[in-house]
C-alpha cells in the first residue's frame, strides 16, 4: 500500500494490508525507524507490524470500499516498496476478490 493516499486505487483496497501477518515486517528499518511506529502497533517480537489474523493493526476502514494506514508516515519498507499493479498488489487483490490493476506507467 505503498501510494495509499496518494492513489485512488489503494483508497479503495487495503488489500495488501491484509493479504498475510508475514507480510508488514521489518527488513532494513533500523530501531529508530521503528521507535516510531506506535508500540502497540508493532509486534511482540519487535520484527514487524502487529496483525490481528493476516490483516496489520495499522490498516483502518474497510477492505474493498475505503481504507487508510494509520502510520502512512512512518509505515514500514516493504509497504513503501509495494505498488499498484505490482506482483504483491495482484496477489493481494485476487486473495480479497478483486479484479486486478494495471501497474502505471512511468513516464
Ligand atoms: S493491493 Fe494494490 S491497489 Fe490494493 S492497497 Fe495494495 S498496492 Fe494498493
Ligand atoms: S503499515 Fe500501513 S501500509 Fe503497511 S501493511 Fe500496515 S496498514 Fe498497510
Amino acid at each position: 500500500m505503498s501510494n495509499l493516499q496518494q492513489t485512488s486505487p489503494c483508497q479503495t483496497c487495503g488489500a495488501c494490508c491484509a493479504y498475510s501477518r508475514s507480510w508488514p515486517r521489518f527488513t532494513i528499518e533500523d530501531d529508530e525507524d521503528i521507535a516510531r511506529i506506535p508500540r502497540y502497533l508493532v509486534d511482540d517480537d519487535q520484527g514487524g507490524m502487529k496483525c490481528q489474523g493476516d490483516r496489520c493493526a495499522a490498516l483502518d476502514g474497510v477492505i474493498g470500499v475505503a481504507t487508510a494506514c494509520s502510520i502512512y508516515e512512518v509505515r514500514p519498507v516493504v509497504c513503501r516498496s509495494c505498488q499498484p499493479g505490482d506482483e504483491e498488489c495482484l496477489m493481494a487483490r485476487r486473495r480479497h476478490g478483486m479484479a486486478p490493476i494495471e501497474a502505471a506507467i512511468e513516464s
